[in-house]
Parts: structure tokens; sequence; C-alpha cells
């Protein structure tokens, strides 16, 4: 037997010898060790990780937009990061001319369609409710299923102008028209009120920007609590995602619902340029580095970049090291150091332990980080 490709002398996040074959892009084989010939092998040092493709599903990587942009190869596979999902930069009206540009990229590009159909053209986007146009998100949806998985809500003051509710009740009304779909609403300042929003979400929505340190937000600042209703929303089955961007992921927020026992469900960046290139997201890598300290595990913190986000979109060949999956896998390590991490609200931790992707595999294609 040949294969196109073997990961040689690998190491699982718990620590277990791993090597994996790849043909025509997909995982054929996992196993301790497999001895056969390939075209081409990757042959570690035995102290090397390799997990699957990471998976950040909240950027925003359409370089045509002013506010909130990148280049998915910027923040994908340089990064270690095998699969975006871009959070609703566009809408109906422009998610072609993403999806054009996306498919160009070594790195995979999937899109959350803003239910504005515009997107993120201007910061209010669902202050005019005329935007919302149903029949044109069914048909963004129907027109490109390989790479629409999902749609996005911004719920928050800037966004929403007069308009309250409302925004998000149309969204729901979408996403049951279309086999419930997943839903990814944003949070921030109110109005709407974080309980009303949190109210109106159903189990396998994604809520992000989730440790967001706003008055708005789930942590009660007098009690030093999580507040009931957040608790309610987690114990539903709501989603609770990182989406750490610019403004919206808080040290003692995080820290606060960890003692409480609650904890993110996926952990993703809301990277565009800016915050890479001037933080304080920089990058995934970073933004796991993060939960660490935070008190998080290196398995769960896997598992939150590839298992997790790849069921809540519902990836069925993605996530997992499994025969017949895609040929995505990261490849890092883990080693003590010392960096000082900076929240969205410039409060700082110290770091030990410093994570690092050395090689990003993609479709069984390797790139050297
Ligand atoms: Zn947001
Ligand atoms: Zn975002």
């Amino acid at each position: 037997m040949s294969y196109d490709l073997i990961i040689k002398n690998g190491r699982s996040i718990t620590g277990s010898r791993i090597e994996i074959a790849i043909n025509a892009g997909k995982i054929v084989k996992v196993s301790e060790q497999i001895d056969a010939d390939s075209k081409e092998e990757v042959c570690l040092d035995g102290q090397t990780y390799v997990s699957a493709g990471w998976i950040d599903d909240h950027v925003h990587c359409f370089e045509k937009m002013s506010l909130y942009y990148d280049f998915p190869d910027e923040i994908g596979v340089k990064k270690g990061v095998t699969t975006v999902i871009d959070a609703g930069t566009t809408g109906a009206e422009n998610i072609h001319e993403f999806y054009d540009l996306a498919k160009q990229a070594k790195t995979n590009v999937y899109a959350l369609v803003n239910i504005s159909k515009w997107g993120i053209i201007e910061q209010d986007e669902l202050a005019d409710l005329s935007k919302i146009k149903e029949e044109l998100v069914h048909k963004a949806l129907r027109e490109l299923p390989d790479f629409v998985v999902g749609i996005k809500a911004r719920m928050s003051k800037t966004v929403i102008g007069e308009n309250g509710i409302t925004p998000l009740e149309m969204a729901k009304k979408i996403q049951q028209a279309n086999h419930n779909l997943p839903l990814m609403v944003h949070i921030g300042s109110a109005p709407p009120q974080l309980d009303d929003i949190l109210a109106h979400m159903s189990k396998g929505d994604v809520l992000t920007h989730c440790f967001n340190g706003k008055p708005n937000g789930i942590l009660d600042k007098e009690q030093e609590k999580i507040k009931d209703f957040a608790w309610a929303a987690y114990n539903k089955g709501v989603v609770f995602d990182i989406g750490h961007g610019t403004d919206s992921f808080n040290f003692h927020v995080a820290e606060t619902a960890l003692k409480e026992g609650m904890k993110a469900a996926s952990i993703s960046t809301d990277i565009y340029i800016r915050n890479r290139e001037n933080g304080p997201v920089y990058d995934l890598a970073t933004t796991m580095e993060k939960l660490r300290v935070v008190g998080y595990e290196w398995p769960e913190i896997i598992e939150k970049v590839t298992v997790e986000p790849a069921e809540n979109f519902h990836f069925t060949t993605k996530g997992q090291v499994k025969e017949g999956y895609d040929g995505d896998l990261t490849i890092f390590t883990i080693e003590a150091g010392q960096k000082t991490l900076t929240d969205s609200n410039g409060f700082t931790r110290e770091a030990t332990e410093i994570i690092k992707p050395v090689k990003t595999i993609i479709g069984g294609v390797v790139y050297d980080n």
C-alpha cells in the first residue's frame, strides 16, 4: 500500500503516539504506527503534537470590506488554522463576490450570511429593517450551499438602532425556514438587554463574545457572579463562543465563569486586520493561550478549536483525526516560555506555556509555518 502523505512519529494532545496516512486529501489510516510507502512524509520528533486542523469559527476575511476585513490565508494557513468561518461580514447582496475570492485561498473558508443584505458595510447594518430581506437570505443559502453554513445577527446598540429584539426574531424565522441551520448572535452593549436576547435563543444557537466585559454581559459585577439568566441559557444548550475581538474578551469574566463551572464551548478570535496586527487578538494560538491561563486544560482547548466548532456548524468531515475525514491537520508545539497576554480591556496575565503551530496541512497539502 502506498499513500500520498504519512505523518510519522507524532503525538496526540493526550500524549499517545500517532501516525496518519492521507490519500487524495482524505485521512485513510490512523494508527500508532504505519509502515508503508508514501510520496511524501512528515517525520516528527515524537514530542510534536498533531491534532485535527484548527477551526476558527468567528473571523472577518473579505478583503473588499473597509470596516472589518482581512485575508483568509493571513489568519488561516499561516497561523495553523485550516478552516475559518467568516461571521457575517457579507450579506446576500455581496456574498457571491466574497465566495469568488475565498475559494482561491489555501485555507478552507466558509461564511455565515449576515441577515442584513450588505453585511457589515456600515456599523449599523440592522438599524434599517428594510435591509433584512428574508427571500434574499434564502436565495444565498440555496445558491451557495457548500459555502454558507449559517446566518449571523449582530444584536447590540450601535448595530440595531431603534429596533430592539426584532432583528433577532427575524433571524430566528429565517433559521426555522432553513432546517434550523446554525445561527450566530453577537452581543454587546444594550439595548437589547442580554436576558431578552438569550430568551430568544435556542439549544445549538451560538452566542459569540460570551466573555465580554461590558455591563450587558454575563457577569453581575456587584455580586461577582454569573447572572442567573446566563446560566439558564447555558443550561438549555446555547453554545458559548469566545469571539475575542478588539472589544469582547475579558479575563475576569472568563475566570469567574470557570470558577462557577461554566466554560466556553468554542474558542474563536473575531480576528480582522487591525486586531491581528496591533492586538489584542494576533491569532488563534494566542487566544488559546489566554484560555490556558484562565485555567482550561490543553486537551479541552484543542477540542474547542476542532470537534466543537465542527459539530456546532455541522461539518461532518472536519474536526477529528479519523478515517474518512478531511486531510486537515495542525502540527504544533507547546513549550515553557514567558509571554504577557492582554485581554480586550487592557488587563494582562502571564502565560508560562506557549503554543506554536509549525505546520498546517490542508487537504493533504503541507505548509510550513
Ligand atoms: Zn461581533
Ligand atoms: Zn465579528
